[in-house]
């Protein structure tokens, strides 16, 4: 896969690029990332790319000329040109799927006001938000992006099974995890993951998950079904939860 970024501030990603599983994916050819910079496609002699608004108003604009540039350098026959901004459809776990599965991605950032409306309209295949709040700029809804993807790529992480497992992928949150020591100050491992039963550790696991989505994440249940099993756990999880708050 190759991810090129457009940005006004591509060292914010020298540091990124080159850590944990970002770094291995690159150094085994899985993935390309390229930050590039958007001044590098300006026609102003003074590589500017943002001016004031029209209509007036307060902030700089980044106008469509060096995005349109950037773009047409860039696109190949397989690419997705990709707006970063709080106005796009929530980046979630299926999105990161549905991108991974791409060759090749241009992400564009946006800085000071935003971006002129004509890039999202005429220049973007799809918008993405990664929540409800306003960035500074697209660069860090960028490394979210990139890094949840990323670790899609089959063959990026060394256990696959870790992907497979985590939370939203399987429609809940993830069991809990411990590791050594079995008792930290008097606060101890569950006997059962000890036990060395692989029939009793998944069951238990596929409990604490519903438990944990039940508890913290309601919502997700909505979007699930449920086999025989699944309905056996969740009614020993309610039980066991009422029973605790002495209901
Ligand atoms: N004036 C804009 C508004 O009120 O909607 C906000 C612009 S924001 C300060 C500058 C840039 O940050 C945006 O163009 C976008 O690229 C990025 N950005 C901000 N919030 C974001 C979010 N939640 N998800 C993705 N990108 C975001």
């Amino acid at each position: 896969m190759n991810i090129d970024i457009v940005t006004l501030f591509p060292e914010i990603f020298d540091n990124f690029l080159k850590t944990s599983i970002l770094k291995r994916a690159q150094d085994e050819n899985k993935v390309r990332v390229r930050p590039v910079n958007l001044r590098d496609y300006s026609t102003d002699k003074h590589r500017s790319v943002d001016e004031p608004p029209y209509g007036g108003g307060g902030g700089m604009v980044i106008g469509p000329q060096a995005f349109f540039h950037a773009v047409s350098a860039l696109r190949g026959k397989d690419t997705k040109v990709v707006l970063l901004s709080p106005h796009g459809r929530l980046f979630t776990q299926k999105v990161a799927e549905e991108l991974a599965q791409l060759k090749h991605i241009i992400l564009l950032c946006g800085h000071y006001e935003g971006i002129d409306e004509r890039v999202r309209q005429q220049l973007a295949d799809d918008d993405i938000s990664i929540g409800d709040y306003v960035l500074t700029g697209g660069e860090t809804a960028a490394m979210v992006v990139i890094d949840a993807v990323v670790r899609l790529i089959p063959g990026v992480l060394g256990n696959e099974l870790s992907a497979s497992e985590e939370s939203f992928t399987m429609g809940l949150l993830e069991y809990p995890h411990y590791t050594r020591p079995r008792d930290y100050e008097g606060f101890k491992v569950p006997e059962v993951l000890l036990s060395g039963n692989h029939g009793e550790i998944n069951r238990w696991r596929r409990k604490e998950a519903l438990r944990k989505t039940l508890k913290l994440r309601a919502d997700l249940f909505e979007s699930l079904s449920f086999n025989e099993e699944d309905l056996i756990l969740i009614r020993e999880v309610v039980q066991e939860e009422l029973e605790r708050l002495n209901l």
